[in-house]
């Protein structure tokens, strides 16, 4: 293959080239001077920047630069607006860009496959059409400032329990459709510069290594030619990923795995041109960025940004109840504000996500403000944040109701309830919330809950209230949109990018989810998640996917499908102006394959004045009646008359009709008789032979048991599964970080208790090894899993023994360095 940048390449040694493919430090990439090849710098988002002054960890604990922070993607998702999209990324990128910062670390595009997925609040939507066309415009976003945007975490990666030690077995063509199709879009849309791969195993192999995955999949079939960085402390063999065509390891393992490549090339073992094509690559990024940062200026219009965050923050917030139109809230209406994230706001998620915001505003102080027109007769706590019951401040709510034409209620989650590296325990709310509704409930004043929660939470108490309005995680200008909706200065147009179930029990992959003894996690109900479960098998939810109410009304009419595309129109027939997010759907019943009941397949924002109608146009496109099938292994279209339905949410779909679609006449890939759980579409809970029979392979675990419950440690067994370990060291090892992680919260460490579940207790023993900077080197982590393994003595003579190499290794490092300084000054000083 011809190298673009041969002529820099080749000035290179073998050593140089290595180490160009592993991370300088924690945050940038190597430079060569003798090339003038400089570092690139990579921040998170994707909310906003996350660029960390001095100390650096991928946990969020370290303060990182101020910087504004937009609503998560959970909630610009409920914007249904691919420009909100478009400006956050461009908002984002321009504050990087002025940090120079080369490439940001977002946006998330894992699908919503459960709700209790502890990074939800970080993914854009259950439905991969919507979340691929908001992460196109986002990526496109970034990049406009001439930097990259990286969309992570490159698949599969759907829980947080044990994700960097679980392997996720899916279906292939569930993969295709769901997983892997809003990445697609995303990359294809965007012409993303960056893809991270994720931490998780697919199908048996670590993601960074999956030849099928990154090679067959991403470069041969949608032709991605940008740079595939591991996710931090994701990198398993080096010279595996190099052949899989994944460029870069971050962060830095102090020169560790470069050994493991250097020596695989110099035994033959890697072929080089493998490290070649990945600088190549690498370099070309690099370059084009470094030129283009060049000239960009340090600093950024404060106001401006923050109201950015703003203007998408408004597009986000969905109404989901309105009783009697209690909503807007009149001129003058006495208000109770009530609820603890009134004052202390609930506006991002946790993890490596996190912002340090430019400026939070709170409900509280906001609802002061004359232009909103309400007449705020106090505020009270009304319950405590982090769960624990007071009468007392309940009482004392009530009290404040009494004295309002309306209770204004904020309810929802904390900020340690949802994180990275954990996934939730729950979807109800606290209980001492839910005895605060059911308590002001009893009394007279009219309630309006607001809800702030980045991922589906149960609402037992929606009959008990007059109105529901979502903000989900609105950023460091939520709360002034919740005002801004709350009185009427803007009317809501978000729309549910997820299903909110009624109950966890209700979900159908609530069977193999969160499991930290397993080691793989089945994704036996295929391509059934979110509405194409609920829908398809009539199991009823609270609030469907794509549900949202307005303060005006909209009525649909005039379908009309030809070859190119529907056609309606739509009338706003109340009495305020609003946005109407119109959603088309496709289904074909009766089909060779399974199917959800109907697809998202395109959506449409429309701006109406009163009385105002509009004809709307959505084109089909490429993803509108193709399916993956698996015995051609291709993408196919099937042969049919399709239903097309239009309509305001998934769940209501007014405008229908018939398209006779013709097909590609491949076979069909599905024997029906053994896949009858799949055909009827109610996958609540599949036996496992009709699993496999979908996969069309048996799961066997790579664990090695040496009797029962008694298991063999390796560098990939995580903290939390050496509970089995094979000798009393590994299972005391378990048990003391397990108690320690208990023990923090009681004592006021809620945030260090989840650094350390993400950080240490499901994490492969490997990258104590790897992310500790070369404190603990490979010699020594083997001499601790011998250690693990019941052969303490042994294994500490080991660890102790490599400890010594690597001090005496340090030592003649050191000289050596000295000797060629020394020789270089007096080069110098002969010239
Ligand atoms: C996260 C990534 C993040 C990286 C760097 C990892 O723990 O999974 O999303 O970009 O850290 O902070």
């Amino acid at each position: 293959m011809a190298l673009k940048h041969e002529d820099l390449i080749s000035q290179l040694t073998l050593e140089e080239k290595v180490s160009l493919l592993s991370g300088k430090d924690f945050w940038q990439t190597m430079n060569i001077d003798h090339i003038n090849l400089p570092s690139a710098f990579l921040s998170d988002g994707p909310s906003g920047l996350r660029k960390q002054a001095a100390a650096a960890d991928n946990l969020g604990l370290n303060p990182s630069v101020p910087a504004t922070c937009f609503p998560s993607s959970a909630t610009t998702a409920n914007s249904w607006n691919p420009e909100m999209a478009y400006l956050m990324g461009k908002v984002i990128g321009e504050e990087a860009a002025s940090h120079q910062v080369s490439l940001l670390l977002g946006p998330g595009l894992n699908m919503k496959r459960n709700p209790m997925c502890g990074r939800n609040f970080e993914y854009f939507a259950e439905d991969p059409y919507l979340a691929g066309k908001m992460a196109g415009q986002y990526v496109a976003g970034v990049q406009s400032n001439g930097i990259g945007s990286c969309v992570k975490h490159f698949a599969a990666n759907n829980q947080e329990t044990k994700r960097m030690a679980t392997d996720s077995v899916i279906d292939e063509r569930a993969l295709r459709e769901i997983y892997l199709t809003a990445f697609e879009i995303a990359i294809k849309e965007g012409n993303a510069k960056a893809v991270m791969s994720s931490y998780n195993k697919l199908n048996g192999t670590y993601t960074n290594e999956n030849q099928h995955l990154l090679v067959d999949i991403l470069r041969n079939e949608w032709g991605y030619d940008g740079v595939i960085v591991t996710d931090w402390g994701g990198e398993n063999d080096r010279c595996e990923g190099l052949k899989a065509t994944n460029e870069l390891e971050m962060p830095s393992t102090a020169g560790e795995t470069n050994i493991d490549v250097y020596n695989a090339v110099m035994e033959g073992k890697l072929e080089e041109h493998y490290i070649d094509e990945a600088i190549d690559r690498l370099m070309d990024f690099v370059l084009e960025v470094a030129a283009n940062l060049k000239d960009k200026e340090p600093g950024f219009d404060k106001e401006a940004h923050h109201a950015a965050a703003l203007e998408v923050a408004r597009e986000t917030v969905v109404l989901l109840k309105n009783d009697n139109n209690i909503l807007p809230l009149k001129k003058g209406t006495k208000v109770a504000l009530i609820g603890d994230f009134a004052d202390k706001p609930r506006y991002q998620g946790a993890g490596s996500s996190i912002v340090n915001p430019l400026k939070v505003e709170t409900a509280l102080e906001c609802s002061k403000e004359e232009e909103f027109g309400l007449e705020v007769v106090g505020y009270e706590p009304g319950f405590k944040r982090f769960g624990k019951k007071s009468k007392g401040l309940i009482k004392k709510a009530n009290k404040l109701a009494e004295q309002a034409d309306v209770a204004v209620l904020f309810l929802g989650l904390d900020e340690f309830s949802e994180s990275e590296g954990l996934d939730r325990k729950t979807l109800a709310i606290p209980q001492n919330q839910l005895d605060l509704v059911a308590e002001l409930s009893k009394g007279k004043t009219p309630i309006v809950v607001v809800l702030s929660a980045g991922s589906p939470i149960e609402l037992p108490f929606v009959d008990n209230v007059a109105a529901v309005l979502h903000g989900y995680l609105g950023g460091e200008a939520g709360a002034r949109a919740t005002l801004e909706v709350l009185s009427g200065k803007v009317n809501p147009s978000g729309k549910l990018s997820e299903t909110l179930p009624v109950s966890y029990e209700d979900c159908p992959s609530k069977e193999f989810f969160g499991d930290g003894e397993a080691d793989f996690v089945e994704y036996r109900e295929s391509v059934f998640i979110g509405y194409r479960y609920y829908l398809t098998a009539g199991v009823p939810c609270k609030y469907p996917f794509g549900y949202g109410l307005s303060y005006t009304t909209f009525e649909y009419s005039d379908l009309k499908v030809g070859e190119k595309g529907v056609s309606f129109k739509i009338k706003n027939t109340g009495a305020v102006a609003g946005k109407e997010v119109a959603q088309m759907y496709i289904g074909l019943k009766d089909s060779m394959v399974f199917r959800p009941a109907h697809e998202l397949k395109g959506f449409s924002k429309v701006y109406l004045e009163p009385g105002e109608e509009k004809e709307v146009e959505i084109p089909f496109d490429e993803y509108s009646f193709r399916y993956f099938n698996v015995a051609s292994n291709k993408w196919e279209v099937e042969k049919g008359d399709y239903d097309i339905y239009v309509g305001p949410s998934s769940a209501e779909l007014p405008l229908t009709a018939v398209y006779h679609q013709d097909g590609t006449e491949a076979p069909a890939p599905y024997d029906k008789e053994k896949l009858a759980t799949y055909f009827s579409g109610n996958v609540g809970h599949v036996e496992k032979d009709e699993f496999t029979a979908l996969i069309g392979r048996e799961l066997v675990s790579e664990r090695v048991y040496v009797k029962k419950n008694r298991m063999v440690v390796t560098p990939l067994t995580s903290v939390s599964d050496m509970r089995h370990a094979k000798g009393w060291f590994g299972r005391f090892f378990e048990r003391a970080i397990r108690h320690v992680i208990k023990l923090f919260p009681h004592i006021g460490q809620r945030a260090l208790a989840n650094t350390m579940t993400m950080g240490i207790y499901y994490t492969p023993l490997r990258n104590m090894s790897r992310a500790s900077g070369g404190m603990i080197s490979w010699p020594e982590l083997q001499g601790l899993i011998t250690m693990f393994n019941g052969h303490f003595w042994k294994g500490l003579g080991e660890f102790l023994g490599a400890g010594k190499a690597k001090k005496k290794a340090k030592k003649a490092k050191e000289k050596k360095l000295k000797e060629e300084a020394k020789a270089q000054k007096e080069s110098e000083e002969a010239k």
